[in-house]
Formats: structure tokens, sequence, C-alpha cells
């Protein structure tokens, strides 16, 4: 092992911040003199609760929570989430609207309509999903039981700046790459998940926040763990929690708060995305291809000049300690994740390699 500096780029698991995975590593073995790890401990004994119910302080703190909002977590990531929005949400027949703006929604999508009616009110798929489709081009059932969006689609790095109109239609939000990178109105939420290692833990497990009226429709033969109502009831401790996650998530919070919340978040995601955008507008061997007003914050893509040139782009990186910056398949190219765990020190070593890159192969 060496000492040198790893920036990680992955779209996630993701780099989380160095001063939590310090703490983590301090308190590894003994949890405030306990003598034993948190990955040892009861999720029902009292030490765990308290780390149960700081994380709810902090979370609400962090995100202005309205009292009929419950914080659920769940294991198996967003992608439970897909088959859990429709199984509690449609299980008398109603219809529910979805945006598809890229390859999760699109993925939501599928499983949605697998498990009831399903309307799509905007695809950008025609666009390579390189932009979101004006409201007014969206065709909206007028009952819907929910309107379920991505607000920041990982893979092309394309991101909501404004929360949808969904009128008095509850919104259904996938948040994973994106969570805890802003502060936003939650009282115009439905519901609003993420899974936790993009922007605020291990994998494994999701927060889920729903109001209060949404939870207990799913129909009699939901298997329990599906059932939104069954965490709430049971504070998410109905079967062992992924105890661990949702320490660190915990730990992530604090954190946040220390970096001044959810503003300080959201002004340090656009210092880093802003410069490294800049960057690569300005250079005439980089380019991106998202359109600057739906531009995410959080994942980069950009596609060098010449194409041959990607698996000598990436070794290089990598020896200078830049890893995991391979696009996704789809895209193709490269792509930089810089989620709130990414130092701007970070961003600045990827620009300075990319400019050496392109003196010397350009
Ligand atoms: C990563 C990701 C997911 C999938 O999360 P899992 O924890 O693997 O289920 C879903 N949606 C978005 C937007 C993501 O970025």
């Amino acid at each position: 092992m060496s000492d040198a500096v790893i920036y990680n780029f992955g779209a996630g698991p993701a780099m989380l911040p160095r001063e939590v995975m310090q703490q983590v590593k301090d308190e590894f073995l003994d949890w405030h003199g306990t003598g034993i790890s948190v990955i040892e401990m009861s999720h029902r004994s009292k030490e765990f609760i308290s780390i149960a119910e700081e994380a709810e302080t902090d979370l609400r703190e962090l995100l202005n929570i309205p009292n009929n909002y419950k914080v659920l977590y769940i294991p198996g990531g967003a992608t439970m989430m897909m088959s859990a929005a429709p199984i509690n949400l449609l299980a008398n027949g109603e219809t529910a609207d979805y945006l598809v703006t890229g390859s999760w929604s699109k993925k939501a999508y599928k499983e949605a309509a697998r498990l009831g009616n399903i309307n799509v009110a905007a695809d950008s798929a025609d666009d390579n999903y390189y932009s979101i489709p004006d409201r007014n081009a969206w065709s909206l059932t007028s009952d819907a039981a929910y309107l379920y969006y991505t607000d920041n689609e990982t893979i092309t790095g394309v991101e909501f700046h404004e929360i949808p109109d969904a009128g008095d239609v509850p919104l259904v939000c996938d948040m994973t790459s994106n969570f805890l990178s802003r502060p936003f109105d939650m009282s115009r939420y439905g519901i609003t998940f993420a899974s936790a290692q993009k922007n605020f833990g291990p994998a494994g497990i999701a927060c889920v926040i729903v109001r209060d009226d949404l939870i207990g429709k799913a129909g009699d033969k939901t298997p329990f763990l599906l059932d939104f109502k069954i965490y709430a009831d049971n504070d998410s401790m109905f079967n062992t929690p992924p105890s661990f996650s949702w320490y660190m998530a915990g730990l992530i919070y604090k954190w946040i708060l220390r970096q001044g919340g959810l503003v300080g978040m959201d002004n340090l995601a656009k210092q880093r995305s802003g410069k490294l955008y800049q960057y690569i507008d300005s250079s005439d061997y980089y380019t991106n291809p998202i359109p600057e007003k739906y531009r995410s914050r959080m994942n980069v893509p950009f596609i060098l000049k010449d194409d041959d040139l990607n698996a000598t782009f990436l070794s290089e990186a990598k020896q200078n300690g830049l890893i995991e910056l391979k696009g996704h398949r789809s895209v193709g190219g490269m792509r930089a994740s810089i989620y709130n765990g990414m130092p701007m020190e970070g961003i600045d070593a990827l620009i300075s390699f990319m400019q050496d890159f392109k003196e010397k192969h350009g």
C-alpha cells in the first residue's frame, strides 16, 4: 500500500470524505468504549438505537423534513424501490406517470410496467437522453397515483435543476446520485429515495422519505420487506437492517452539518463541476455533449478527440492516482463522478492531468 493520494471518480460505490473514513477506522474495534464494533452490535441494543436516533435527528435538520414524513431505511438499494413504489402505490389498479430521461428512469419504468399501469409521460430517448423534455411536452394522466422521475441521471450526467410541477399528484423521486448535495423542499414530494453509495455511505441501504398518507396502501399479498408500512411500524428494524451502512450514513450527516449543511454541499458541488465543465468547454480536445441547462453537478462525462486514446488515458490517469474514469459503455469516453466526498484537490489534479495528456497526445 502506498501513501499516495488516490482520487476515485467511480460512479458508485464512490469516494467518501477522508475525515469520516478516518473516524470509522478509529472507532472500528471499540465503539465509544463498548469494547465492540458497530458491525458486531445488536441492532436492538441501546447503543445502536442511539446511533439510529441521532441519524434521524441530523437528517431531519439537514433536510428540514416536515413531521408528516417518515424516514425509512430499506435494504436492496434504489433498485428495490423501483419495485416497491408501484407495489405500494398501485395496488388498486391506479396509473402512474413516468418521466424517462435516462438509463435509471428507464429501468424503473420497465420494472413498474411489469407491476402496474404505467404511462410514459415523456421520454428523451430520441435525444440520446442528453436532455429533459420540456414540461409542456409531457403527457400526464389527470388522476395519476404518482409522477416518477430521476433527479440526476448518473450515466449521461443530466440533472433536473428545478422540481417538476406535478400539481396535486405525489412526486416520487430517485435521488440516488444527488441526494444530500443541495437543499430541496421536501413538502413538494410524496417520496424521495436514495441508495447510500453515491453520496452518503456504503452500499446496501436506501434512505426513503415517505409522506404519511402514502404508507399502508400496499396489497395483501405484498412481501413484507417491500411494504412501507412494515418499515414505518418497526422503525426500519423488522429484520436485521444493514446496520453498519446506517451508522456510516449517520456519520456523513454529521459531516455535512459541519460543512455548512446542504447549502455548503451545493456550493462545493457547483465549484467542482463548474471548474471541470469550464476546462472541458475551453479545450479543443475534450467535449461534453449535454446542453448547459441540463448538466449534472455530480457526473461529468467527457469524450476525447481521439477515441483510440481512451485506454492510454485511463492507464496514465491511474498512474497519476486518478481512478475509475472510464465512461459508461452506453456513452463511451470518460466520466468523472464527483460526489460530496470528492475534494477540490481531486478536480485540480484531474484538470492538470487532462492538460498534460492533451499536450502529450493531442
Ligand atoms: C446507482 C443508482 C441506482 C442503483 O442503486 P442500487 O443501490 O444499485 O440499487 C439507482 N438510481 C440511480 C440514479 C443511481 O445512480
